[in-house]
């Protein structure tokens, strides 16, 4: 590995590294200890960023293939940085190496994707009185804000789209994980054009800033439920566009004729991957009463033997929590459901070594009622939850304010679709959970988002209509 962790890139603004005066201090949550320091941003700066980006849209926006191109290059350069790239990201992020590695890979082959659609050219009409065609147009300035759990993956998903459509983008990365996203600007920087993709980072004031700034015409946000609904009142006295990925409480429910020898590996890992902090994990696992010990057990199991550790040890296959609010709120949930009358089938508590580390902890008797439960817990704990009958399960699943994803289990396919079909939801798996891909189209119902993200419809939300009708009278 070449690159100095400690040294954090500065900001990418106009095609130009732009150092700040103030910077703030990054966080390795495998120790708790600051070991890098990012820029913060100022207003100018900012203002700078958004100057930069409306500069560049009227020749970003001229040429399609163009871009195509350049999308690629761009995919191509986070690829031959993989290795440097993922070991700033599992530094900041705590994530392990090689899912680091797995996300740099995924957010390339995601933004590669987006050159696969196109923006078609529809005609509507035809006839003695008109032709008329539709066109998706670029909306202009895109500010793109995104969480710590994924932070380029979740870049990936808003760039290639937003690129694509003609847009050009002023992004700002979590506080908690700001290093990774700067490096991408220095990377993106070496292949787009100038001012094209700027990346600011900052405390969550800057996202404020970006989402009332008047050259921004679309907000693309990924974050928590609260923020989210800041961001679309601050889009609101200008009319900018949103999309809005937010919070999720993901229920997943096992049929009865489900084996837990079959389910359970694809259960925990629905869970527990990135040590829970997904927007699409399970969050609450439904399980007839019948099954409900054989589950639990088999559930636990394997949480007890899951390798968790810090990102940069060999084998490891769970990191710490990313932050300390997280840690400790995940602490307190657990905390209160054994309270409560819960019992820890596995884990339970925070591990005995410094960082935010959590043992992987499967809940059983907490129910409706418990925080765990009801609210988004994001992180490495799940409560198991026995039901009386499908009916049951299907009100308890959707009695919820989140919509994100759901997931039927049972060898029965159709059965378990028709089940899925239910879930008051924006996906309904089938035996799987977080089968994400890049034509799949992702979003969620209720307080879980606004829009979606992926396919020709996630990049139609870059653009707006304009229709173009020549009178034949
Ligand atoms: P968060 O809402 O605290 O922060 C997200 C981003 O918004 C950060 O960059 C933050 O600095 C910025 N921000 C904060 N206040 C702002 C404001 N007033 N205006 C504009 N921007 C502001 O979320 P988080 O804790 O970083 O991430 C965890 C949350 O993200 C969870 O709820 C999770 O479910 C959600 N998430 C959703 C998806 C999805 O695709 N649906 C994916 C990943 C994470």
């Amino acid at each position: 590995m070449t690159h100095d962790l400690t040294t954090a890139s500065d900001m990418m603004i106009g095609g130009q590294s732009v150092a700040s005066q103030a910077r703030f201090g990054v966080v390795n949550p495998a120790t708790g200890k600051v070991f890098a320091e990012a820029p913060d941003c100022s207003r100018e700066q900012l203002d700078m960023a958004m100057n930069a980006a409306e500069k560049a849209a009227a020749s970003w926006r001229a040429d399609e293939n163009a871009r195509r191109v350049a999308i690629r290059q761009a995919a191509d350069t986070l690829l031959a940085d993989q290795q440097d790239l993922a070991a700033v990201l599992s530094a900041e992020q705590g994530k392990p190496f090689k899912a680091a590695c797995y996300e740099v890979a995924e957010t390339a082959r995601w933004m590669k994707a987006a050159t696969d659609l196109e923006l078609p050219r529809t005609v509507v009409q035809d006839d003695a009185t008109a032709y008329a065609d539709i066109r998706h147009r670029p909306l202009g300035v895109v500010a793109a804000i995104t969480p710590w759990n994924f932070p380029l993956l979740l870049a990936g998903w808003k760039l290639g789209p937003a690129l694509l459509a003609g847009n050009t983008v002023v992004l700002k990365p979590s506080p908690f994980t700001p290093l990774s996203t700067l490096r991408l600007g220095e990377l993106l920087a070496s292949v787009l054009p100038p001012g094209v993709v700027n990346v600011v980072s900052g405390g969550d004031e800057l996202g404020a800033w970006m989402t009332s700034h008047p050259a921004v015409r679309k907000i693309s946000f990924t974050g928590s439920v609260p923020t989210g609904k800041a961001v679309a009142a601050a889009a609101a006295p200008d009319l900018k566009r949103i999309t809005l990925e937010l919070g999720g409480n993901d229920a997943a429910i096992v049929l009865d004729d489900a084996d837990p020898a079959a389910v359970e590996r694809g259960l925990f890992w629905g869970a527990f991957i990135n040590n829970g902090q997904i927007c699409a994990g399970i969050k609450r696992i439904y399980v007839p009463e019948k099954l409900h010990d054989g589950i639990v057990e088999a559930l636990a199991q394997r949480a007890r033997s899951v390798r968790v550790g810090a990102g940069t040890e060999e084998g490891v296959q769970l990191g710490p929590i990313q932050n300390r609010p997280q840690f400790e709120r995940v602490q307190g949930l657990v905390k209160e459901a054994l309270a409560g009358g819960a019992r820890a089938a596995a884990g339970g508590k925070a591990m005995d070594r410094p960082g935010y580390f959590f043992e992987p902890t499967i809940l059983t008797g907490a129910a409706e009622g418990t925080r765990i439960v009801d609210e988004e817990q994001f992180g490495p704990a799940v409560p198991v939850i026995p039901y009386r009958d499908v009916d049951d399960a299907i009100e308890r699943a959707n009695n919820t304010k989140y919509g994100l994803s759901g997931s039927v289990w049972s060898p029965d396919i159709e059965r378990a679709a028709e089940v899925a079909s239910r879930l008051h939801s924006g996906t309904g798996f089938v035996n799987d959970h977080l089968a994400l891909g890049p034509h799949l189209p992702f979003g969620g119902t209720k307080w879980s988002g606004v829009g979606v993200e992926n396919g020709s419809w996630g990049l139609e939300e870059f653009t707006e209509l304009q229709v173009i009708y020549r009178s034949r009278k």
